[in-house]
């Protein structure tokens, strides 16, 4: 594995945190991940030069709610050799080219036998699909369908040496303690091997967030969460049951590397903070955006929003999976990620955590009439920039609204200001003791 990003001291300068998401996921692209494995195993280690990450296994086996912990599945090589004896596909060269969990193999065949066992892409036939097998017992390879389409009548040989069987199912958490008991669940999955949007943006990001947060005071805790999709959410739902009281807000990221618009599916409780915070976060900073429902289909807010769990866990992208051609596809690759929409994501996180973090209720305590700004150096005077104003108006609105029961974020909302700007007004009036 080559290491292109040093892991960085804790309070050490960061000086690019989207060129560092990047270099990192280009680390990780070439592992070979899938449900189970040493490409988890090996992915969790390098992220865990970077955040204080703990490993855990679950048995093969063993029960978790309604599923079972997966065999393990490793592999060592996987190719086909043509007629003439070269090797037409390989795993080493894109792990792609294998069906996940594939079965072993190692037999020579016609290639009408064989190619029921090959996947391609007719109508994007320069790509190799992204197949896996995690639940029927069988083995495939996938191509471009150009390739396939040119391939010779005659005998092929075929080697998949792989081990199906007990293992265990690794997954990777890193928490980071706060004031309160009260947690905010951040879930990326880490089940896919050489796709970058789909899916090591999601990690990446993850990843950032909580080298950022690592460095911050914290009224709640952050429980980072790195595990494989659905089998991984679930188990760890399954050994976390009295922790998930806990869980007061939580995302789930995926596919947050590429140039499209911010994407949000509401959490299945739909109007819980996490989904005002985020939606509102998103109206001022992307106009292009789009919030809509949740829906009982996608990444593991489906299990997190389970009716017998119900975590107000809503699901964070930039273009929603399955609508963007490259999805699945070998052409999801480190050109369709860039730092800067890398680093956009964790912006707009940071925005969505830091009204997660600060807001509040709180109390004018001069409410009869207005308080006298001017006379606590609050008032601008005459003139004053467009920014000025718009501070003052947040004061105003701060004031106005600062009843014991109204949060910051709905004086946000009614002022139709970002959330930092009544916020940082908040902060200013509690400092000249108008507010409690
Ligand atoms: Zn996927």
């Amino acid at each position: 594995m080559t290491v292109h990003a040093p892991a960085i001291p804790a309070g050490g300068a960061w000086p690019d945190p989207g060129r560092w998401m990047h270099d990192l996921a280009a680390d990780l692209y070439p592992l070979p991940r899938s449900l189970t494995g040493d490409g988890v195993r090996a992915t969790l280690e390098r992220l865990a030069l970077e955040i204080d990450l703990e490993m855990h296994e679950l048995p093969s086996g063993m029960p978790v709610f309604d599923w079972t912990v997966p065999d393990e599945w490793n592999v060592r090589e996987a190719w086909i050799a043509g007629p003439g004896g070269e090797r037409i596909v390989d795993w080493a060269d894109h792990n792609l080219h294998l069906v996940g969990y594939s079965q072993p193999v190692r037999r020579t065949m016609p290639l009408a036998e064989l190619r029921p066992h090959l996947h391609t892409l007719p109508d994007q036939p320069g790509l190799i699909p992204y197949r896996t097998s995690y639940y029927d017992r069988d083995w495939g390879f996938c191509l471009p369908h150009a390739q396939l389409e040119g391939l010779p009548e005659g005998d092929y040989e075929v080697c998949i040496d792989a081990t199906i069987g007990p293992g265990s199912m690794t997954w990777g958490e890193c928490f980071l303690p706060g004031q309160e008991e009260r947690e905010v669940l951040i879930s990326a999955h880490v089940c896919h091997p050489s796709l970058a949007n789909d899916n090591l943006s999601g990690i990446v990001v993850a990843a950032a967030l909580a080298r950022a947060l690592a460095e911050r005071p914290r009224r709640h805790g952050f429980r980072f969460v790195f595990a494989p999709a659905t089998i991984g959410a679930i188990a760890w739902l399954a050994v976390n049951q009295k922790r998930t009281a806990r869980i007061a807000h939580g995302l789930v990221l995926a596919g947050v590397g590429d140039a499209g618009a911010f994407t949000y599916e509401r959490s299945r409780r739909r109007t819980a903070l996490i989904d005002r915070a985020v939606e509102h976060v998103l109206c001022h900073a992307d106009e292009d955006a789009t919030v809509g429902d949740f829906e009982p289909y996608g990444y593991d807010e489906r299990q997190y929003g389970s009716p017998g769990i119900n975590l107000p866990v809503g699901c964070f992208m930039r273009t929603k999976y399955g609508t963007y051609p490259e999805y699945h596809t070998s052409a999801d690759d480190l050109s369709l990620i860039r730092p800067e929409q890398l680093q956009g994501t964790l912006d707009a996180l940071l925005a969505i955590v830091d009204v997660l973090e600060r807001d509040r209720a709180p109390l004018n305590l001069s409410p009869m009439g207005e308080p006298q700004l001017g006379r606590r150096g609050l008032y601008g005077g005459c003139g004053g920039t467009s920014h000025t104003r718009v501070d003052q108006m947040a004061l105003l609105w701060v004031l106005n609204g600062s009843d014991g029961e109204t949060s910051l974020l709905e004086i946000a909302e009614r002022a139709g200001m970002p959330f930092a700007t009544v916020a940082r007004a908040a902060d200013r009036l509690a400092e000249a003791r108008l507010l409690a």
